[in-house]
């Protein structure tokens, strides 16, 4: 199998986690993939309306999924398989495709600009986003609490709701979980989600068109507005649209409606933004979303290895949650270059492969912790000596350090089991698993050893 086609299978799924099951089915069922290189990807497809409707509509999705697989973010091209016959030009036409295929009538496609426009805000939605498989800690419990009571009862308890935080720590994720679950409960509601860049977009359009009335009907007749992040406001917007949004708000919050917005920064950093509406933010429930500890970078590898319908080592998802601790996005990243990396090269998931999977991520990092550091950062830590380490004592005052630097050794360095054995007392490698197993059970289950080798684990990628 070539390498284009091993990856290709992983790069569809990442497209149809992030495109309505139907589109997919219309869209994608039908391309094939020719080649793939870091500069470009060249999709085989059925005739030269696919290749139109992708062009316009999907390159930019496609380029995310391949980025997320592979790292790179080649251009895309498209050879077109046969000459179109007379009429098959839509995919209806060509078989596989379903018959009533949604969207817009073919060869005509939409006004770029209007893609914002509400009427097709749902399509935009990802499906996956919802609570279910949202997993909450103590870095976004206020935001996951606060979420969920809105989700039930809108325009009640948390109004307007303030979401903030940095990149790829779930914002989205969770103002579309409760879209979701509003769009399933309360079918009554007149709901609206939208990025902040559409709402401005559609300002501007409305504008342009004299439609301004118009404008000011579709969103202060809302239940609930959601807008999601807010920050563009300051950064992209004109005075008029604030001024709009300003109005927009007031309307709402006034009659009692629900208003949930997510942001990069908190209220008070969105700077050039009218002191009058960053006041409003903080009106209701202002919630932050951190960084995940290690426990829950785990318990969110676990749940998203399952939602890919794969079970992966504890020791993998160790490995990862401990050498990637920059955003959820990335550890989501990891998991799907990992299996994607597994299928390529047609091996069960292990340490190794995950290793040369994650090699411009994690070795870096890898390379520069030596074991000397390791020592250093336990014994310092636990208060005990070199030789107590590399001694035969069992007891748990030093096994338990003992085990944990073996743990560290082998997801921060590259040392086999053998040669780590051979660091504390010249071991086998059996003991050394089995350490390695016992911190991974503990850390789940004893706060006190997941703490110690969450800060011994900063602390020695810290020190490079
Ligand atoms: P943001 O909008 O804050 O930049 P996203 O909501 O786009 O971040 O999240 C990035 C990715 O991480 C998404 O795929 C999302 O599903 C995932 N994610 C973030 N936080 C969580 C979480 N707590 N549980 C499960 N998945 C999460
Ligand atoms: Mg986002």
């Amino acid at each position: 199998m070539a390498p284009h086609e091993a990856v290709w299978p992983a790069i569809l799924q990442e497209i149809q986690r992030n495109v309505r099951s139907q589109q997919f089915d219309t869209w994608f069922r039908n391309v094939e993939v020719a080649d793939l290189s870091p500069q470009a990807l060249t999709l085989n497809v059925p005739n030269t309306f696919y290749h139109q409707w992708l062009k316009r509509h999907y390159v930019d999705t496609i380029q995310r999924a391949v980025l997320t697989v592979t790292g790179s973010r080649p251009s895309v091209e498209f050879v077109v398989r046969a000459a179109p016959a007379s009429g098959e030009l839509t995919p209806a036409a060509t078989g596989p495709a379903p018959a009533a295929h949604p969207g817009p009538p073919p060869v005509v496609s939409r006004p770029e600009g209007r893609r914002y426009y509400p009427a097709d805000w749902t399509a935009r939605l990802n499906k996956q986003y919802v609570f279910e498989s949202f997993v909450s800690g103590a870095s976004n419990a206020v935001a996951h609490a606060a979420a969920r009571a809105i989700a039930e009862t809108p325009g009640q308890a948390y109004n307007p709701f303030f979401l903030h935080g940095g990149v790829g720590l779930g914002k989205t994720h969770l103002i579309q979980a409760i879209t979701h679950q509003l769009l399933a409960q309360r079918p009554e509601l007149n709901l609206l989600y939208l990025s902040c860049e559409n709402f401005m977009n559609h300002f501007i359009s409305s504008v342009q068109n004299n439609e301004r009335e118009k404008f000011r009907e579709i969103y202060r007749n809302k239940d609930v507005l959601l807008i999601d992040d807010i920050h563009f406001l300051c950064k992209g917007a004109r005075e008029v649209t604030q001024e709009e949004f300003f109005h927009t708000f007031n309307a709402l919050y006034n009659s009692g409606k629900q208003i949930v917005l997510s942001s990069d920064c908190p209220p008070q950093e969105l700077t050039k933004l009218e002191e009058r509406l960053v006041s409003r933010f903080k009106w209701g429930l202002v919630a932050r979303m951190d960084l995940p500890s290690y426990e829950m970078r785990l318990a969110i590898l676990r749940k998203k290895a399952q939602l890919r319908g794969r079970v992966l080592p504890d020791e993998v998802l160790h490995f990862i949650a401990e050498n990637i601790d920059s955003s959820v996005r990335d550890l989501e990243g990891a998991i799907v270059k990992v299996v994607a990396f597994s299928s390529l090269m047609n091996k069960p998931i292990d340490i190794e492969l995950t290793r040369d999977a994650l090699r411009d991520t994690v070795n870096s990092i890898a390379a520069t912790i030596t074991m000397d550091d390791i020592i250093k950062a336990v014994t310092a830590h636990f208060q005990v000596k070199l030789s107590d380490l590399q001694a035969k004592r069992r007891t748990q005052s030093i096994a338990q350090p003992r085990q944990i630097a073996m743990h560290l050794a082998r997801t921060l360095t590259r040392h086999s089991l053998e040669e780590i054995g051979g660091y504390f007392g010249g071991r086998d490698h059996t003991t050394v698993m089995h350490a390695c197993d016992r911190v991974r059970s503990l850390v789940e289950t004893d706060p006190s050893v997941a703490n110690a080798v969450e800060h011994l684990t900063t602390q020695l990628r810290n020190k490079r």
